[in-house]
């Protein structure tokens, strides 16, 4: 028998507003089966959201950080009373098992608002004295504009959070697309928030990057365009936004190393090392997927990560059980699958690589050793439960190992010797370094990269600078 789902709307000006046009099927990946469908919004829809968008920035960045601060304070405390309802329709769209959601991610998205809340009231301008003899100058921070910002689908409701709220915090006002897939918790949290913030602050316009997120970073009336996802998607934004000199911000892919010395517990780190590798199914900019492990222990890292990966439980996302979700979509899974089938012959895929006997887009956690420096698998994004395993001799080898990749965002080093773990965290050219661990994330910490990872960073208040132009007034007090 066939159900009716439900059409999703944009949230422009305040109110859910149907787009009128072609809609496209929003999937839950565990199934195959239709969510939802939403609109594959035009550039008309795109323009009244920007308009909404300068018309509200003409009030909101007049406000005063109190007041900012009080509506992303309320935002965090709706956001905290409709949690389950929220993680429920997280773990459907994404495809993360519900109990991660819960009790990973929710929290971790109540506490960055609730960061950026406190942060808005402590932006400053570095210096103010008299540099010119009877003059006094000053800095103001000020709010850039209206905001473009596209987010990806294997975080999408935290990463809405890391965009808009440093975004509105700093006097901005924001149109943001989800990624085609995953819109569903970024429109239910603006209409929760439609409740909280003027109408236009905050817009949400759904569909694919092209037409919909061509039309929004090609705007002419946006000041700035921010985006995660992947290398490709933000080069070509870079370029586009180039014409009419909008401010980019930028966090894009990563191939995080994780560098194995032979004198860790190893243990409990394998089992961090998997946990954080297999999380979110891999599909993390920071996931620990590029293990690099020393002679000595190598063949145990292998061993113990396929043991891991081997403990993990696949199944139905709302199943407190589950531990390991599907991909986010069939196209990622054959993404994902590419590289496993071009893989050269030396590599050995010792645990895992099939996709499991069910529906939706599962594929096995797998572990795949005998790889070298300049394979595809060890040099490209593989986005999904894929974990490599090198084998190192020296120091100076796996710093030049961990650094040899276009990308730059987050690391680890594992070692007991302080020394050693300072050096290494020093030589390898990576946006964060952990010490024997892997992903934990703090509101007040900067979260972006070097190289081809991108520029400007998500939390920490040097977010909320990279939503603000620095002014100079200078007084003659003659
Ligand atoms: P993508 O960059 O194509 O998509 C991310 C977002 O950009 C989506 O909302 C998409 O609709 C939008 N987009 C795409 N083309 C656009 C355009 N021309 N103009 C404006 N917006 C556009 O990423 P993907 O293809 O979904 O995933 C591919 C790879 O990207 C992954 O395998 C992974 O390597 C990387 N990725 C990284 C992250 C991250 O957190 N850094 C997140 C998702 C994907």
């Amino acid at each position: 028998m066939a159900t009716t789902v439900e059409t999703l709307g944009n949230f422009i000006d305040g109110e859910r507003v149907s787009a009128g046009g072609e809609t496209e099927p929003v999937l839950n990946p565990a199934t195959g089966e239709e969510l939802a469908r939403a609109p594959r919004s035009s550039a008309e829809d795109v323009d009244r959201a920007v308009t909404a968008a300068r018309r509200a920035f003409e009030t909101w960045s007049q406000t005063t950080p109190a007041q900012r601060a009080e509506a992303l304070l309320a935002i965090a405390n709706v956001l905290e009373e409709h949690g389950d309802e929220i993680a429920r329709s997280e773990a459907l769209n994404a495809g993360k098992p519900i109990e991660a959601v819960k009790s990973d991610e929710i929290p971790v998205m109540i506490d960055n608002l609730r960061f950026f809340a406190g942060a808005a009231r402590c932006l400053e301008g570095r210096a103010a004295g008299e540099y010119m003899e009877g003059y006094t100058s000053f800095t103001r921070r000020e709010p850039v504009g209206v905001i473009g910002q596209v987010t990806p689908w294997n975080y999408p409701l935290m990463m809405a959070i890391w965009k808009f709220a440093p975004a509105i915090a700093a006097g901005n006002t924001v149109v943001l697309k989800p990624a085609e897939t995953t819109p569903m918790t970024t429109l239910r949290l603006a209409e929760l928030a439609g409740d909280i913030l003027p109408a236009g602050v905050l817009n949400v316009v759904m569909g694919p990057g092209e037409p919909t997120g061509e039309a929004l970073i090609s705007h002419p009336d946006v000041d700035m365009v921010g985006l995660t996802g992947s290398v490709e998607t933000g080069k070509h934004i870079a370029r586009t936004a180039a014409d009419t000199l909008k401010r980019v911000h930028l966090e894009l892919g990563g191939k995080a190393p994780v560098v194995v010395f032979d004198d860790v517990g190893l243990e409990s780190a394998l089992e961090t090392i998997a946990g954080t590798g297999y999380y979110n199914a891999g599909q993390d900019c920071t996931a620990a997927t590029r293990v690099l492990a020393a002679g000595g222990v190598y063949d145990d890292v292998v061993s113990g990560l396929a043991e891991q990966a081997r403990g993990l439980v696949i199944g139905d996302t709302l199943s407190p059980q589950t531990t390991l979700g599907p991909i986010n979509s069939a196209r990622q899974r054959k993404r994902v699958e590419g590289f496993l089938e071009r893989r050269p012959e030396r590599a050995e895929i010792v645990t895992g690589g099939h996709e499991p006997d069910r529906p939706g887009f599962f594929l096995e956690p797998t572990v795949v050793a005998g790889l070298e420096q300049d394979d595809e698998m060890i040099q490209r994004e593989i986005f999904g439960p894929v974990i490599t395993v090198q084998r190192f001799t020296d120091e100076q080898q796996a710093i030049e190992w961990a650094n040899a990749t276009r990308y730059g965002l987050a690391s680890s080093v594992w070692t007991r010797d302080v020394g050693r773990a300072l050096r290494v965290s020093k030589a390898l050219r990576f946006g964060c370094v952990w010490i024997n661990d892997h992903i934990p994330l703090v509101s007040e910490m900067p979260h972006g990269g070097f190289k081809e990872s991108g520029y400007g960073k998500d939390l920490s208040v040097y977010s909320l600078e990279d939503y603000t132009v620095v002014k100079h007034v200078m007084a003659n007090i003659q």
